[in-house]
């Protein structure tokens, strides 16, 4: 466990990193944690629920024994095509093939898809019969359309189809492993935005308490609002709903970004399918428009796919790699993502501790750049009074100089508000529920800390609880200002209406005055 009195702040935007076949012992999940990672992200496009299961009861008994707070977040595959199982009898010579087995497709040979069989194969000529998991495909693809596989790595175009297979020429070739990702950006393809696997990871999400469940290929808000409606009515007694995550992915996503970022509670700009659904140039800059619309509607942004791919081999990523994660941090992204990095690459804790130095630059270099002088103006939610006792916290903290908020947010609405008015200092929130605190850590700037209320409830009480808690972990020095922000009484949900300013060591500072 960290040394609470050494501990370091850690940097303002949060890391997210995928599990995997990588990063499964608890010995590799504790280099994680300690090395920046605030959520882990369990893709259930990839390996068994009993593999998740697993490893979600590694990463929480990790995380209990570090007395870390981490979130784990369940993305759903939703409507994509994946290639079925391709088994180890396909033995690999590629060096990015982890476990299981790979066929090797060459620029101008044939491929048959399949959607009756569950394993890879090959017919009586030798052409590879590839297993996928939609069987409208064989009717949806025509002769002509486009068949991309590995977010658009292996190309391939429809030549030919019958009843049940259809027939694709190799354009650009490459490894085919098992659950790789099928585009096709030709064909109108009419399967569900939840299929029916997903609905069992939404069952198991809900069972395993996950902390937020990502939703792929959204198309429309109400697609968003019928999963939330859902994960309501399975919401266990006293608990609030799982969180959803849009990914954006498609250009209808695009075409729509407002109203499906409104219904959202977060949004993933998830580049990998996004780059081989529209033009690739493109990915640029719908990546800074999602970045700023989700600023506008308060919502956590996640950016993700191939911030350090190359890292899946190499020691050190690329310039470019380097620059991406900056630039991610400079346009306002909350999170950043690692995917194959961490789920199968050969150096999962340095990509981790790699990413953090990159964003501790980026953040440095904010930080020391002409300050703006208002928080963002057009938070919709700045109605309701929470939100507006954070957007005055804003300027008493930058009048005052403080060096930290430390709010009391027991189900992390105070957190949100905070974080969403972009301060440039840290912000810790206590709170004593464990699920809120986890979601905490996906927001920009929050620290969250678990712990129980003073006994008495009162807010004089909680002064002195921050003020050595601060102290002791060398986040503050004597006499230095900080903001406190909590309601009566402490533990309870909603309650936050106080604000009050602390110079650290002073006897009658923060709420030592109030009589409650
Ligand atoms: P998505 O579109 O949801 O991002 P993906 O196929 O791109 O799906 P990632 O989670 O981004 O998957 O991971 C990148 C690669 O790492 C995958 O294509 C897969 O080869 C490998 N991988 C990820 N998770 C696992 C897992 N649990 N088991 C095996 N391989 C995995
Ligand atoms: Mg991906
Ligand atoms: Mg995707």
């Amino acid at each position: 466990m960290p040394n609470p009195s050494t501990a370091i702040l850690p940097t303002r935007a949060k890391i997210v990193a995928t599990l995997g076949p990588g990063s499964d012992s608890a010995d590799v999940l504790r280099k994680l944690i300690e090395a920046g990672v605030s959520v882990f992200r369990f893709n259930f496009s990839h390996g068994v629920l009993d593999a998740h299961k697993k490893r979600l009861s590694t990463l929480r008994a990790v995380a209990t024994e570090m007395n870390a707070t981490v979130a784990a977040l369940g993305d759903l595959c939703g409507p994509k095509i994946r290639v079925g199982t391709v088994p180890r009898s396909f033995a690999s010579k590629s060096p990015t093939v982890h476990g299981g087995g790979a066929i090797e497709l060459a620029a101008g040979q044939d491929v048959l898809l399949r959607a009756d069989i569950a394993e890879a194969s090959v017919d009586a000529d030798r052409t590879p019969i590839l297993p996928v998991g939609y069987a409208g495909m064989i009717r949806e693809v025509e002769p002509g359309h486009r068949v991309l596989i590995n977010d658009g790595a292996i190309r391939m175009l429809a030549v030919e189809r019958s009843e049940s297979a259809l027939r694709c020429r190799v354009t650009i070739g490459g490894p085919v492993t098992s659950g790789k990702g099928i585009n096709l950006p030709d064909s109108e393809v009419s399967a569900p935005a939840i299929t029916e696997a997903d609905w069992s990871c939404i069952a198991w999400a809900v069972d395993n308490s996950l902390d937020f469940l990502a939703l792929s290929f959204v198309r429309r808000a109400d697609e968003v609002r019928a999963l939330k409606r859902r994960l309501d009515d399975l919401r266990h007694p006293g608990s609030s709903p799982i969180p959803v995550v849009s990914k954006i992915e498609k250009p209808q996503a695009v075409a729509d970004l407002d109203s499906i970022i409104e219904a959202s509670d977060a949004v993933m700009v998830a580049r990998g399918d996004l780059g081989v659904e529209m033009d690739i140039a493109q990915v640029p800059v719908v990546q800074k428009k999602i970045l700023a619309r989700c600023q506008y509607f308060g919502r956590p942004c996640i950016v993700a796919t191939q911030m350090l791919e190359s890292m899946i081999q190499a020691a050190s990523p690329t310039r470019a790699e380097a620059s991406d994660v900056a630039n991610a941090i400079f346009d306002g992204a909350d999170a950043v993502m690692l995917s194959g990095e961490t789920a199968v690459g050969k150096h999962p804790a340095l990509v981790v501790e790699t990413m953090r130095r990159i964003i501790g630059a980026a953040e440095s270099h904010i930080a020391s750049a002409p300050h703006h002088d208002s928080p963002p103006q057009h938070l919709i939610e700045s109605r309701y009074p929470t939100a507006a006792l954070a957007h005055g916290a804003w300027h008493i903290a930058r009048d005052i100089g403080a060096k930290l908020i430390v709010c009391w947010s027991q189900a992390g609405g105070t957190a949100r508000y905070l974080s969403q008015n972009d301060f440039d200092i840290p912000i810790v929130a206590y709170t004593s529920d464990p699920q809120a605190a986890r979601r905490m850590a996906l927001l920009k700037g929050v620290t969250p800390i678990l712990r129980d209320p003073p006994p008495s409830g009162l807010l004089r009480d909680f002064t002195d609880i921050a003020e050595r808690d601060m102290l002791s972990r060398n986040w503050v020095t004597q006499g230095q200002p900080i903001l406190l922000l909590a309601g009566k009484p402490l533990g309870a949900a909603k309650a936050t209406n106080s604000i009050a300013t602390l110079y650290i060591g002073d006897p009658h500072g923060g709420f030592r005055s109030h009589k409650s």
